[in-house]
């Protein structure tokens, strides 16, 4: 019973080399469900795309990484003392307090490690002031650069400024940067004023969902029920608001869809227009991701496991058993059945 991402594989896969062509040192982030698309398949387009390095997301997503693609594994979430953190040399550790730097130089010499700076995102990271600090605890750890999490607004060119001057008047003897989001021409203009730097950009959303128009999330009908208004459906035996079909497509909870319409597209604007129009959701229905003759379906109640109910109202021609209708979804938290590349 699919919900089913449909890949147009040729745009994809130009899309890819776009990129990598415009950064040339990008590396790839691959981590949790693969932006929708399976960590596995990113990580074999990562190695096929000529990166020598992918960034995950955590330690855990570490060992299969490792057993599918052949270059280095740059691990985003900070090591600490609790984590278990394989010992691998094509794996490189990030680096955030003073003390872990400490723990780790002591606990494997010659371990592979990035000191991450800390930004206004104020997740992880070592102040300017702590650096030396940091410097004096690496031992034996071998440094490969500055690691730098910027958020998605605000003065990100100026942060990165800032921290690469710090790298450069450093004793930390590196020139590697990480770089998270920072659009292409702010990365282009940082790069541009610190030449002796090398500026690394790493990128999942804009690499893997940089083009939108190669990607078709589908659901499967399952069934289609002619109703009456007023009849009762469902686990909670609602009353429908008027005659019409009762869809029954793939894609439920255990997929990750869920009551809101949740991709970046939504807008207020779209999300007021249904209340314009006098809409169900008046009568404490909800709007659904999935579309039909063009337009966005209202759940007959909230969706189930696997398949979720849609009201159709009598004027729309139904789809028929096995159609494929459009889904909007957001990629990073769905799971799909079935990605079908062509
Ligand atoms: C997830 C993540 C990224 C990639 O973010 P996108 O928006 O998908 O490009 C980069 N850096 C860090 C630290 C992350 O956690």
């Amino acid at each position: 019973m699919p919900l089913t991402l449909r890949v147009d594989g040729e745009r994809w896969r130009q899309h890819l080399q776009a990129v990598a062509r415009d950064y040339p040192r990008v590396v790839p982030v691959v981590k949790g469900n693969g932006y929708g698309l399976g960590t596995s398949r990113l990580a074999r387009r990562s190695g096929w795309l000529g990166a020598d390095t992918v960034a995950v997301g955590t330690y855990d997503e570490v060992p299969d990484m490792l057993s599918r693609f052949t270059g280095d594994v740059l691990v985003m979430e900070p090591w600490r003392p609790f984590l278990q953190a394989p010992d691998d040399r094509r794996v490189i550790h990030t680096l955030g307090r003073v003390e872990d730097v400490l723990e780790l130089s002591r606990q494997r010499s010659r371990a592979r490690v990035v000191l991450e700076g800390v930004t206004s995102m104020t997740r992880h990271g070592l102040t300017v002031q702590e650096l030396p600090a940091a410097t004096r605890a690496l031992g034996t750890l071998r440094l490969g650069g500055l690691a730098l999490h910027l958020p998605m607004s605000g003065d990100r060119s100026g942060e990165a400024d800032h921290w690469c001057a710090v790298l450069e008047g450093s004793r930390l003897g590196t020139t590697t940067v990480y770089v998270s989001h920072l659009a292409e021409d702010e990365l282009t203009a940082v790069a541009g004023r610190h030449p002796r730097l090398r500026v690394r950009p790493r990128v999942g959303t804009a690499l893997w969902l940089g083009d939108r128009s190669a990607l078709h999330p589908c659901a499967t009908v399952l069934d289609v029920h002619g109703v009456r208004r007023g009849q009762r459906v469902g686990y909670r035996q609602r009353r429908l608001p008027g005659n019409g079909w009762l869809l029954v497509v793939a894609g439920g909870t255990s997929h990750g869809i869920g009551l809101e319409s949740p991709s970046a597209g939504t807008t207020l604007r779209s999300r007021a227009i249904p209340l314009a129009r006098g809409g169900l959701d008046a009568a404490g229905f909800a709007l659904s991701p999935f579309s039909v003759g063009g337009r966005q379906r209202w759940f007959a109640e909230p969706p189930h496991m696997q398949v979720s109910l849609l009201f159709l109202p009598r004027h729309v021609d139904p789809p028929r058993v096995g159609d494929e209708i459009p889904v909007d979804v957001r990629y990073t938290t769905t799971r799909f059945d079935t990605v079908a590349i062509t």
